[in-house]
């Protein structure tokens, strides 16, 4: 499933090649998704130009001169640039066809992802406006999460994939976040001390900016948002490395389910 950071470096991969660039169409092949997209959304962004692209959680958000694309990759979702001309190819629900004669083509094989168009503030949209805090923003910090933490005895990393209380923060990143902070992922929230919650904030943000970075480098203009953590994987610390030596101790990492997710930690490293 495509995390923040996956949302974030498809950003990036997609915003050189739309900034500045005229719409032309939306052709729309398939709307049936996990809303169904509004049939108006063409007429609506024809001829208008691209200003800048964003992001707010999972969304990524398309600026033009009258209004906004809000875009979710969903649980299978990829959106790739690719000449206009390109045969379709299964799954490919719709084309953002540009003036340069290239095409974002988003394609979906479990119809999750969704595509909106909103002419008002695009953060008081319904599916933006009540999104918790995510990492990167400065409302996420130390103070933040000891206040979240301290009457919760609900296990660390689960307050963490929580998105009533930070957005953005996914399994891969739960497990690497608790390990770099030196926490175990089962301790209670309300457990962990100032020095901790400190630690884990930095930790969390340090962990998606490395994913980000990582991933912005490896998959440029072919955008795979399958999910694949691809070259970051190579600096797991603990998730799916389960009997594997620690990279700093070299006890085998642990692994455990949580809320029916996996969880990798060290039973050493970890307090
Ligand atoms: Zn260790």
């Amino acid at each position: 499933m495509p995390e923040l950071p996956e949302v974030e470096t498809t950003r990036r991969g997609v915003d050189k090649h739309v900034v500045g660039r005229r719409i032309v169409a939306l052709a729309l092949y398939e709307s049936r998704l996990r809303w169904r997209v509004a049939e108006t959304i063409s007429q609506q962004i024809a001829g208008q130009q691209v200003r800048r692209t964003g992001r707010r959680a999972k969304y990524l958000l398309i600026e033009l001169d009258g209004g906004t694309l809000l875009l979710h990759l969903g649980m299978s979702g990829s959106l790739r640039v690719l000449p206009a001309e390109t045969p379709r190819v299964l799954h490919d629900h719709f084309d953002l066809l540009l003036d340069s004669g290239v095409t974002l083509r988003f394609n979906d094989p479990r119809r999750f992802g969704s595509l909106h168009y909103t002419t008002q503030n695009p953060n008081e949209h319904p599916l933006l406006a009540r999104l918790a805090p995510e990492p990167f923003d400065a409302a996420f910090n130390a103070e933040y999460l000891w206040g979240v933490t301290r009457r919760r005895r609900v296990a660390i990393k689960q307050l963490l994939m929580n998105s009533t209380l930070v957005v953005g923060v996914g399994n891969i990143y739960a497990s690497e976040a608790l390990f770099r902070a030196r926490v175990k992922p089962r301790r209670q929230a309300r457990t962990l001390t100032r020095k901790e919650v400190a630690k884990l904030t930095r930790a969390v943000r340090d962990v998606l900016n490395l994913a980000i970075r990582v991933g912005g480098t490896t998959l440029r203009d072919y955008v795979d948002a399958d999910g694949n953590p691809g070259y970051f994987r190579q600096k797991l610390y603990v998730y799916e490395r389960a009997g594997k030596p620690c990279r700093v101790c070299a006890k085998p990492i642990r692994q455990i389910t949580q809320g029916q997710r996996s969880t990798y930690y060290c039973p050493s490293c970890q307090k």
